[in-house]
This record gives C-alpha cells, structure tokens and sequence, in this order.
C-alpha cells in the first residue's frame, strides 16, 4: 500500500507515510462521512476508465458544495503517483478522496491511497456469488426530487452499504441487490447490475436512483463495439430470474456472476461469460 498527500487547491502531491494519520480528528469526513472518493482499477500501469472517474469525482463534488475535486488537480496528482510507484504485473486498486476539511476552517483534504485487489475480490471474481434482493425504501426516479440524499453520488457515507452487505451474508448470501419500493431493480451496495439477454446487455437505467457505474459504461462501449445490443431499462427482479446471465459490475470486482439470487440458481451461460471477460479483459 502507499499513499500520497494532495493539496486540491494548487494539485500539489507528495509521497505520503502510511504510519502518519492524514485526517485531524474532527474533519468532517470522519465525524460525518462528508466527502467523496473514487476507486478504479489499475492494469498494465494504466487507471481503468481514467476519464469516467475523474468526471464522475468533480460530479459528486457539485453535488456535496465541494471544492477541489476537478480533473486538472486530480489527474496529475493520479498519474504521478502512479509513475512513483513503477510497473506491476498485477492488477491493484487507486482510491482517492477529498474531504469538507476540519470543523469550520473549510480547508479541503485529498489523499491517494492504492494497495492489492483483495483476495476476497479475486475469489468472487472467479467462484461468483450468491445474493439477496433487499429494499432501498424508495421509489424509481426520487433521486431528483430529493437531491440532499445524495442518490447515485460517491460520497464517504458508505455505513448503509457496508450494513446491506452484513445483512445479506448473516443471511446465507454474498452481497444484495437494491429493489426500488414500486418493484424495480437498482444496484448492489458497491457494484452496478447488468443481464445478459442473447446478445444484449441490460443495467438498471441511473436515472431511477443509482451511481452510474464507469465499468457499465466501459462494458457498453465495447460490448457494442462488438455488435452487441446495450440498453438502459427499467427491470424486475423477475428480469433477473428469466436472464441467460446476471452480473455485479465494479471496478475492482470488474464482472462477477450472480449464481444465486434469493436461494434460487440462476442460469448460466459459459457464451456471454467468456464474451462478458472479452470485453472487460
Ligand atoms: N454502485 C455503487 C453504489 C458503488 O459504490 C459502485 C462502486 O463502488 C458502483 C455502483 C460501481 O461503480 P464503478 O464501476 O465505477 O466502480
């Protein structure tokens, strides 16, 4: 793991020691998961969907007030940090962050962190993973009528996720499946839903009340460079059942297999998993 300190108001970035806390004790990030971050994959010494992140990072930003988060600060301090820490032959994660700063002095903090993909990842990655449908307690499209609850923005209060998560493996399964409270299906806690019908991949349309994933969006763009049908829609968790595939998308987690959901096998297709590993290879 290593870590690098950014300054987001002049992009200014040094190497950082991992044994010096980053955070005085009452920045609003930690006594109020007020900030935001991003996480992406780093493959062959390249940021996955660089671009997708730095853009969806400034978005969040706009949506909590915040200051500091735009691409001309983060992709240099991004891409230096990179080049400090040399080739690797193994995929490893980047994660960035920037906070409101300490009660009442406004000074935004930033920082780098990039360590292994977990082990646990690599596993699911492989195996798949079971799932449970749990409900989100809204209905489809409320994220622009209430815009303070920070519907589909990467923002630090991430408690809820982590909690659905722990519900759903102290109940037999892997991770859990948002569904809206009129029916429909939004995402996992931290990954993105997409189905395979023949040849068309199928997510949750963002508007409805999700984060707009950058690994959804980089499988579109080559699944349909591929010839393949790509749709945002509207789906039930009956979609899910009758899919020939369903997948968490994430950046880390890149496509894992639903095998599961609720305690029923889903089907699988070996066709769309090797053309679902293509596009994200
Ligand atoms: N949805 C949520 C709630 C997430 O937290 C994440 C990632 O952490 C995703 C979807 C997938 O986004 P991405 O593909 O950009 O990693």
């Amino acid at each position: 793991m290593a870590l690098f300190l950014v300054d987001p108001a002049t992009g200014e970035w040094t190497r950082g020691d991992l044994a010096v806390p980053v955070l005085a004790a009452d920045d609003l990030a930690a006594t109020r998961g007020d900030g935001i971050f991003e996480a992406a994959l780093v493959r062959g010494g390249e940021i996955r969907a660089l671009d997708l992140h730095l853009e969806r990072f400034r978005t969040s930003a706009r949506r909590l007030d915040l200051g500091g988060a735009s691409p001309e600060v983060w992709r240099p301090a991004l891409l230096g940090a990179l080049a400090e820490i040399g080739d690797q032959e193994e995929d490893f994660s980047i994660r960035w962050f920037l906070t409101r700063g300490r009660e009442g002095d406004g000074i935004a903090q930033g920082w780098i962190i990039t360590g292994r993909v977990p082990e646990s990842t690599l596993r699911e990655r492989e195996h798949g993973i079971s799932v449970l449908t749990l409900p989100r307690g809204y209905a489809a499209g409320l994220a622009g009528d209430a815009p303070w609850l920070l519907i589909g923005v990467k923002s630090l209060s991430y408690a809820t996720a982590l909690a659905a998560t722990r519900f759903a493996a102290a109940h037999g399964a892997e991770d859990a499946i948002y569904v809206t409270t009129d029916g429909f299906v939004l995402e996992a806690p931290r990954s993105n839903v997409v189905i395979a019908r023949g040849r068309e991949l199928l997510t949750p349309d963002p508007a409805i009340g999700l984060l707009h994933g950058t690994t959804q969006r980089f499988l579109f763009e080559r699944a349909r460079a591929a010839g393949w049908e790509c749709r945002y829609t509207r789906l039930r968790v009956e979609d899910l059942h009758a899919a020939d595939a369903v997948w968490l998308v994430s950046s880390l987690r890149m496509a894992v297999r639903v095998h599961h959901l609720n305690g029923t096998r889903l089907r699988e297709s070996p066709e769309a998993d090797a053309a679902m590993a293509e596009f994200l290879a």
